[in-house]
């Protein structure tokens, strides 16, 4: 008689503590002489604003903007140009002990123009988005690695919209020997909460979509529908 292969469940899916992760690496980096450089993508001033306050006392800072996702010139140049006044403010704070670098490469929209094409139908959250973060989590790997740096992260998981598991994971896939991945989860200790207040506070520029075409015509229909419904509420009444 054949004997009865008893099949295996599959583990449940751990869930990880990017955060904690985080802060069991850098925790000696604070008193170092001389600190760990780390090239970090800039999703948005806004988001920056609180993801750079928490890791501005662990490293020597460069903050790469690189945006290609973003739809229309003069978008991108508004939100590149917050991002730059947001670095200058935290200089002058003097927010972290050796001054925070810059670096932009300009719009480059046609690095996302075959993503936007192909996958635009796919939702805010679904496989455009995924190829959207390898895009820009390569580019910055890519010129940390060219440039010396130690460590490369984002500050995309400040977002309580974006998946941090699936940011680490192409993040940590992607680093090399040279340059490492720093783990993160930037919304958690009241990250995005932070970011609220702080674009508040520094009178930054924040705006009601992600970046991409798809995405501001979402928000737009989805305003819309909003405003249809209180009107329809407000003529109920
Ligand atoms: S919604 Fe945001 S993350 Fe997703 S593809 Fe558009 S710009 Fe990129």
């Amino acid at each position: 008689m054949q004997k009865k292969i008893k099949l295996k469940k599959n583990p449940p899916r751990q869930k990880v503590n990017y955060d904690k992760q985080m802060l069991e690496i850098v925790e000696d980096f604070k008193d170092m002489e001389e600190q760990p450089k780390m090239f970090i993508h800039s999703c948005c001033a806004p988001c920056s604003s609180a993801v750079i306050k928490k890791i501005a006392p662990y490293f020597q800072l460069t903050v790469f903007y690189y945006n290609p996702n973003i739809d229309g010139e003069s978008e991108y140049d508004k939100r590149a140009k917050c991002q730059q006044r947001l670095i200058e403010i935290y200089n002058e704070e003097k927010v972290s002990r050796n001054p925070i670098k810059i670096f932009e490469l300009g719009h480059s929209k046609e690095d996302f123009t075959d993503i936007s094409d192909r996958l635009g139908e796919y939702e805010e959250g679904g496989l455009r988005c995924m190829r959207c973060f390898h895009l820009r989590l390569k580019r910055t790997l890519d010129l940390a690695t060219e440039m010396g740096f130690d460590y490369y992260c984002t500050t995309l998981t400040v977002s309580p919209h974006k998946n941090a598991r699936i940011i680490n994971q192409i993040g940590s896939y992607l680093a090399n020997d040279k340059v490492k991945w720093l783990p993160n989860d930037f919304k958690k200790r009241n990250g995005y909460l932070d970011s609220v207040n702080l674009s508040k506070k520094l009178g930054l520029y924040r705006q009601c979509y992600c970046g991409c075409k798809h995405s501001r015509l979402e928000s737009e229909e989805y305003r819309a529908a909003k405003a249809l419904e209180n009107s329809t509420q407000f003529v109920a009444k």
